[in-house]
Parts: C-alpha cells; sequence; structure tokens
C-alpha cells in the first residue's frame, strides 16, 4: 500500500477510540487512511519515527487573540497556532460583526494554521481589550441581526459568539448584552463562550455583588455554552473568592453548560488545585495568548502559552488522556468539527501534533506570580497540518522553553 507519510511510534492517543500506545498513522495527501497497532506494509514517500514522543490529534487552541493591527493585542496567527503546537485556532471576540470578514480576509485565509471565529457580540470586536468597554461593549453597539447575519455569511468560519459576564458590563446595563447574544445564537443555532472576571469599567453605585455574577451568567446560559476562565482568581469570577465551590459551578455542570481554562493573565495554581480536589475539570484546555495592550504588535511580554498550560495541568494532577482530550476531540466538538478535526479516526483531515516529553526540573509560574515545579514539560515537536509536516518555531513558548529555573536537561 502507498502513502505520502507514516507516523510510527510507541506512544500515540486518540480520545476519541480510547487508543493509547504503540500504532502507526498513514496520511495520504490531506487525509489520514489508515490509523491502529497493525503493522501493515506500507511504501511511504516518507516515513517519521515519534519513539520517545507523544502523537495526538492536533491541538485545538479554544481561545487566543489574532487579529494582528485592527486590536492592539493579536498574535501573529500561525505563532499561536502551528508554531506553537496547535492545528486550529479560535479567536475570542477580538472581531465583531463589523470587522470579522476583515479578520477571514487579511488574517485566517493567509495562515497556514487553521483559523476559526467566535464573533464578539459587539459590532467592532474587542479593538482594545477592556479598553472603552462600556461604549465600545454596551447595548448600543450589540445588534442581534448583524450577529445573525454573519453567522450565515460565513458558517465555516464564525463557529460561536464572544459575550461577558463580569461586573464592569453588569454594573452598567446588566445582562441585556448577554441575552442579546443569546437570542442571536439560537436564531444562528451557535454556541456562546462567555468571558468572566472584572474586565469592562464598573459603576461602583451599581456593582454587582461578586457571587451574584456566576449565578446570572448560569441563569441564563443553555447546555453546550461554555464559561471561560474557569481557575481564574478574580474575585467575581467563577471560584471567586469562596473557600468552597459555590453552589452555582455545580448547577453549570447540572445544567450542561462547560467551563474553560482560558489561560491568561488571571490562572490561580490554588485554585485550579482546589477545584481539581473537588473533580471540578475543564471541559476544554485553552491558553487565551495575546500580545501586550500597551503597543501594537508586542508579544515581548507573553509567558504563558498552550503547551504551557497542559504541561502545568499535568503536573497539577490531570492525567494526559485528559488533558489530550481536553485540547482536541472536546474543542472539536465545541466547534462542531469532531467529523473532520480532534481525532485520529480515518477519514479525518491530517492534522496532528507530535510532543516531546523533557524530563527536568523546572520552576512555571502563574499569573499570579506564584510558582508550581514541574519534572516534565510538554513541547511541540512537529505538527502535520492538512497532510504537510511542520517543524514549530517556538517562538511564543517562552515559559516552557525558557522557565523561571532550569536544571536537568533544560
Ligand atoms: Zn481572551
Amino acid at each position: 500500500m502507498d502513502c505520502d507519510l507514516l507516523i510510527t511510534g510507541d506512544l500515540l492517543i486518540d480520545p476519541l477510540s480510547g487508543f493509547k500506545g504503540h500504532g502507526q498513522i498513514a496520511i495520504s495527501g490531506k487525509r489520514i487512511v489508515a490509523f491502529g497497532a497493525a503493522s501493515t506494509q506500507w511504501n511511504a514517500r516518507q516515513v517519521l519515527d515519534t519513539t520517545g514522543q507523544i502523537v495526538c490529534p492536533g491541538l485545538i487552541d479554544l481561545h487566543v487573540h489574532a487579529y494582528e493591527w485592527v486590536t492592539n493585542f493579536g498574535l501573529p496567527a500561525d505563532d499561536a497556532g502551528i508554531h506553537s503546537g496547535a492545528t486550529t485556532i479560535v479567536d475570542q471576540g477580538s472581531a465583531g460583526a463589523w470587522t470579522v470578514g476583515g479578520f477571514k480576509a487579511h488574517i485566517a485565509d493567509h495562515a497556514k494554521t487553521d483559523v476559526r471565529s467566535f464573533v464578539s457580540a459587539n459590532l467592532a470586536g474587542a479593538l482594545q481589550g477592556g479598553m472603552e468597554g462600556t461604549t465600545l461593549h454596551s447595548p448600543d453597539m450589540t445588534r442581534v441581526d448583524e450577529l445573525v447575519r454573519v453567522a450565515n455569511e460565513y458558517p465555516s468560519f464564525v463557529k460561536g459568539i464572544k459575550s461577558h459576564a463580569e461586573s464592569g458590563g453588569l454594573s452598567h446595563w446588566g445582562t441585556t448584552v448577554l441575552e442579546m447574544a443569546l437570542v442571536a445564537a439560537n436564531q444562528a443555532d451557535l454556541p456562546i463562550y462567555v468571558h468572566t472576571g472584572e474586565l469592562f469599567p464598573v459603576n461602583e453605585a451599581t456593582r454587582p455583588s461578586a457571587e451574584t455574577v456566576l449565578q446570572k451568567a448560569v441563569s441564563l446560559l443553555r447546555p453546550g455554552d461554555t464559561l471561560a476562565h474557569v481557575y481564574s482568581a478574580m474575585p467575581d469570577g467563577i471560584m471567586g473568592q469562596s473557600q468552597s465551590i459555590p453552589p452555582a459551578v455545580f448547577e453549570a455542570l447540572d445544567k450542561g453548560i462547560h467551563f474553560d481554562i482560558g489561560y491568561g493573565l488571571n490562572f490561580s495554581y490554588a485554585i485550579a488545585s482546589r477545584m481539581l480536589e473537588a473533580g471540578i475539570l475543564p471541559h476544554t484546555i485553552s491558553s487565551d495568548v495575546h500580545a501586550d495592550f500597551n503597543g501594537y504588535h508586542d508579544d515581548s511580554k507573553l509567558d504563558y502559552s498552550l503547551c504551557g498550560v497542559m504541561t502545568r495541568l499535568w503536573s497539577l494532577g490531570m492525567a494526559l488522556e485528559d488533558i489530550i482530550a481536553r485540547t482536541t476531540y472536546h474543542s472539536a466538538q465545541l466547534i462542531r468539527e469532531e467529523n473532520e478535526i480532534g481525532t485520529l479516526a480515518v477519514g479525518s483531515r491530517a492534522d496532528i501534533t507530535i510532543l516531546d516529553c523533557e524530563q527536568g526540573s523546572w520552576t512555571l509560574s502563574d499569573g499570579q506570580a506564584e510558582t508550581l515545579t514541574v519534572d516534565q514539560r510538554l513541547i511541540p515537536a512537529w505538527v502535520i497540518r492538512d497532510g504537510e509536516l511542520i517543524e514549530p518555531n517556538q517562538r511564543l513558548l517562552r515559559d516552557v522553553r525558557h522557565p523561571l529555573s532550569t536544571a536537568g536537561d533544560g
């Protein structure tokens, strides 16, 4: 049998089938044509021996920011994508209905990475992050008909709607914007992804009490919608300042609402440990990588990455198979592409990530400047994107490439 690329290895992991172990993957053109333990004799144009590495479906980073120049915190899409080990990235709300066409034409269509968008509930998108939030993200800047229009215009690109449940917006206009986003999401048949944790300027006279913020979001969201930043330390976030798991967390899980990591600036080891101990796992794992807000096109301060988040969660006690499932198959389901990506199943698109698992001792910080010492780290050695073998440049992987202190094989 002929194929273009044959991958052999001793640790292939496919969450959909539950396969874990020694095996091979044959690729012809842009498709996986064989996968499993069987050692069929292939006549391959190219062979990649991955002994000692981890082979999994192409990683999907469900939360990045990649609208360079139009927002002041966008990263180059391929640096956040294939060059960080992710074959698919989902931009969360950088573009709104009036700017998403430009995001597709000028960024996504030129990237090697598969780039998708959760379009911001407001018309313009996130532009300057939370800046001018009370103007740009207000109900006056939200139009249901425009959200539905772009969802219909770009069905394979716009995969959901990004909205917020945080103290600033709630203090000014309650849940109006979130409710408008939900009307659009119902009409367009799309999931919603909701930011948590104070972001927009707060009207102190009408500041909601911190614990009611999550309750309000949970009461409105539907099964299959996602609450972001599940292990964040923000006082009005999902755990907030509570010592025990808030009842609204269990209510959300009962309702079929998902939690995403959205690592970002506010991730807390302490909260992650407490929630993991209570069995509150993220449904999906994403990085929320973005550039600096203080000047256009400056990512020199970025000190976290998807592989860094996976490395941290592994060290905090999550099982490797759980971590892989939540960066591949679960994320593919969330954007309704599980028949195409997020799995090694025969017939799927040949999007695959190959990770080095390095042993040593490294200290990694979280968003609260707390530190964690890990004894193994995950680094993308190869990605296969649409059948093409690519060596990631790892430019944005400084958290795992250059941690605070190194020992071992550094
Ligand atoms: Zn974000």
